[in-house]
């Protein structure tokens, strides 16, 4: 058949855990934890099913969760989102992510993407016809320079996606970065995706910026979340997208006949969980004390460390070691160290490489340890 997407190939995530498997490397790859979540979820969900909560749930999601959702968004972000129109359940951050893109993007419209940027938005943004507008930022600290990001604007500039904090690079938006935003995009009809899945991992008591603090911008954007993030259960890929009523108007129409609704027991199951604030509340600690730990060591190897402000990654570059190409460099250390990253120029339209590597640091103390024993051997 005309493939719709020639240039892609299979996501990086899947290669590199498949690559570990084959080589039983340490896998630092795809972003997941190594260690369970809490086991009281695990029960609520259980309990859910038992009690017969197994067919569909309502189509924008179960009405408790929904509230949640709105409570902790408004109560964290002095927002006003309202959960019957502006909340909507999703098959994670992933769908949220598609789903948004798929009500607003049609032909020849232009999507500026901050590049290294997450894998998925540049094919869904292809496969609705639109064009991508990357937007490069170089290691170390990867920052943003406005007065090029205005460089970029055309007629047909419909939306903006960011990501913060950020994956791959641990890189967070700062207000001063927020006030630009709102800048240039007052008086334009410009979209914003807010990528804020990673809104709970942030370090050194730095304060997340969600796009829903600022009434400027929370009335032209979707924020997509995860809770595969906020409750260490990447596999169950539930999340959600907050949006202002009339976008998430347009946002349901494509839910709706994508998938309809999200799974009934996992919903029930964390809305009882959540009614408890105190099961999130101590994220950032939890994941700092990873980040600290796993800086602490990978100090002692031959790698640059860069900046890690928030995510559950560590980046680091090598480009004063030697000239091969990320990919190749990926390749090797599965090979010859045991452990697999994930190259960062996967996450590059152009695949630009700087030399970076990205490891997940969700991973338990005796991982990390392992993982730095064998890359001490380069
Ligand atoms: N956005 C970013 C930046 C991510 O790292 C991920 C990875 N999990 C997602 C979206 C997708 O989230 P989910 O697994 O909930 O679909
Ligand atoms: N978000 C995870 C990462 O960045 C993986 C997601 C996936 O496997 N699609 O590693």
């Amino acid at each position: 058949i005309h493939s719709k997407l020639p240039t892609v190939g299979t996501t990086i995530f899947t290669v590199m855990s498949k690559l570990a498997e084959e080589h039983n490397a340490i896998n630092l790859s795809q972003g997941f934890p190594d260690y369970d979540c809490d086991p009281k979820l695990v029960d609520f969900v259980a309990d859910a099913m038992k009690k017969g909560f197994n067919q569909y749930a309502p189509m924008p999601g179960l009405q408790s969760l929904r509230e949640l959702i709105a409570e902790k968004a408004n109560t964290l972000y002095d927002a006003d989102y309202n959960p019957d129109t502006e909340v909507t359940v999703t098959a994670g951050g992933t769908q949220a992510i598609f789903t948004a893109l798929s009500s607003c993007i049609t032909a020849g419209d232009e999507v500026i993407i901050f590049e290294p940027a997450y894998d998925s938005y540049a094919p869904a943004i292809k496969l609705l016809g639109g064009l991508v507008k990357p937007y490069e930022m170089v290691p170390p600290d990867y920052e943003i320079d406005w007065e090029m990001v205005k460089k970029l604007f055309t007629v047909n500039t419909k939306m903006i996606i960011l990501n913060s904090p950020h994956n791959p690079t641990g890189s967070i938006l700062t207000e001063k970065d927020i006030k630009a935003l709102i800048k240039l995009t007052k008086n334009t009809d410009i979209l914003i995706l807010s990528d804020e899945v990673y809104e709970h991992i942030i370090f050194d008591g730095i304060k997340h910026h969600s796009l829903a603090l600022y009434p400027e911008l929370r009335d032209r954007s979707f924020i997509a979340a995860s809770f595969g993030k906020l409750l260490h259960t990447t596999g169950w890929k539930l999340g959600y997208c907050l949006a202002p009523a009339n976008l998430m108007k347009e946002f349901r129409k494509v839910h709706q006949f994508n998938v309809f609704s999200v799974n009934t027991p996992m919903q029930v199951g964390v809305a009882n969980y959540l009614k408890d604030p105190e099961t999130y509340n101590g994220l950032p600690e939890f994941f700092q004390e990873k980040r600290d730990f796993f800086r602490s060591l990978l100090g002692e190897t031959k790698f640059k460390l860069l900046p890690c402000h928030g995510s559950y990654f560590q980046c680091v570059s090598y480009a004063h070691l030697n000239d091969e190409k990320d990919t190749d460099m990926a390749q090797k250390l599965v090979r010859e160290n045991g452990v697999a990253s994930i190259p960062v120029s996967a996450f590059y339209i152009r695949k630009t490489d700087h030399k970076v590597l990205r490891f997940c640091f969700a991973k338990k103390h005796e991982t990390l340890e392992k993982a730095v024993e064998g890359l001490m051997k380069l």
